[in-house]
């Protein structure tokens, strides 16, 4: 049910120090990055911030660079900026498949990655490939800055672990040469839909056994989770059909799905399993290794 927006008090940050300013002396306010899910909230009256802070202008928070070793991502970087991006393409793959995934091609050109982290929904598509790419969080505030892991960062739905006065600022992804990743989303439909599950993979292979496996989950928590029981089950194990069917029913010890309006807890539980198998041997896929069953 919408109803019609209190009045409120906008107003525009043009730069970063200016927005620092601004939420360090304000103490009802909300900002606004792309607006696709603060409008949305303000408009069922989940949000009724007083003062709105507008951060979209603020050029210094719009770039992807590549650093060699890493890859800093402006949080105002928006997710058809992701797709389209070659460095993100080339060296974080992964987050580009999950961009192309997300809502239609009007809303990526509006919607921020940093909107899509901070608004800390469990089904948001940005975080499990950046939980398996290992991603740090730059928190800013007047009084300096943070950076914190990508995964002490949710803190449960809407939940986050911002302080009232701190900002997102950037997100760093350490580059890692020779592995293979891969991402699946399942929705109601095939397009412009929010997952049911999805799972973010990303493996390393040496002399045919997996010596890194990451994976990475959404909307079967309160928050996106790491698989760190899937992870143990494969390292240093031998690539074969058989181990990744396994190791993928440990992906049930890391998850609590909830039923919705999107699926049941069953479906979300029999789906993460079948997902993080075909998570896995697309990753494998992307470095060339074939693994085939049933
Ligand atoms: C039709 C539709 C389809 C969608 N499909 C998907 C989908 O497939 N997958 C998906 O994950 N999401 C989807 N979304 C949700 C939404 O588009 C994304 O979460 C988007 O990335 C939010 O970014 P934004 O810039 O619009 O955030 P905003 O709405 O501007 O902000 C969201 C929240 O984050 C806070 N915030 C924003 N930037 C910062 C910052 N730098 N520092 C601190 N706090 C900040 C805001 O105060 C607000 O609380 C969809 C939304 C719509 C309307």
């Amino acid at each position: 049910m919408y109803y019609r927006i209190p009045e409120i008090n906008y107003i525009y940050a043009m730069s970063l120090d200016e927005a620092l300013e601004l939420v360090e002396k304000l103490d009802d306010y909300r900002l606004l990055a792309g607006g696709t899910d603060l409008i949305i909230d303000m408009k069922i009256g989940r949000a009724k911030p007083k003062n709105v802070v507008d951060i979209s202008r603020i050029s210094d928070l719009k770039f992807i660079k590549d650093e060699g070793n890493y890859v800093r991502i402006g949080s105002l970087v928006t997710l058809q900026e992701l797709v389209e991006s070659p460095i993100i393409r080339g060296k974080a793959p992964v987050l580009s498949m999950a961009a192309n995934e997300m809502a239609s091609w009007q809303i990526r050109n509006m919607a921020t990655v940093g909107g899509n982290l901070c608004n800390a929904s469990p089904a948001a598509d940005s975080a499990p490939p950046l939980m398996v790419l290992n991603a740090k969080l730059v928190l800013a505030s007047k009084k300096g800055e943070r950076e914190i892991p990508i995964t002490q960062f949710f803190k449960g739905p809407r939940k986050t672990e911002l302080r009232k006065d701190e900002l997102l600022k950037e997100i760093v992804i350490p580059y890692e040469e020779g592995s293979g990743q891969y991402y699946i989303k399942l929705g109601r439909r095939n397009a412009f839909t929010l997952s049911v599950v999805s799972v973010a993979a990303l493996v390393k292979v040496d002399d045919n056994r997996f010596s890194d496996v990451r994976i990475a989950l959404n909307s079967v928590a309160p928050t996106p989770v790491r698989s760190r029981s899937v992870e143990g089950a494969l390292k240093n194990k031998e690539v074969t059909y058989e181990a990744i069917k396994k190791a993928s029913k440990e992906v049930l010890k890391d998850i609590s799905p909830i039923s919705d309006v999107r699926a049941s807890a069953e479906y979300r539980r029999e789906m993460s399993v079948a997902l993080t198998k075909d998570a896995l041997i697309g990753a494998l896929k992307q470095l060339g290794i074939e693994v085939r069953g049933e």
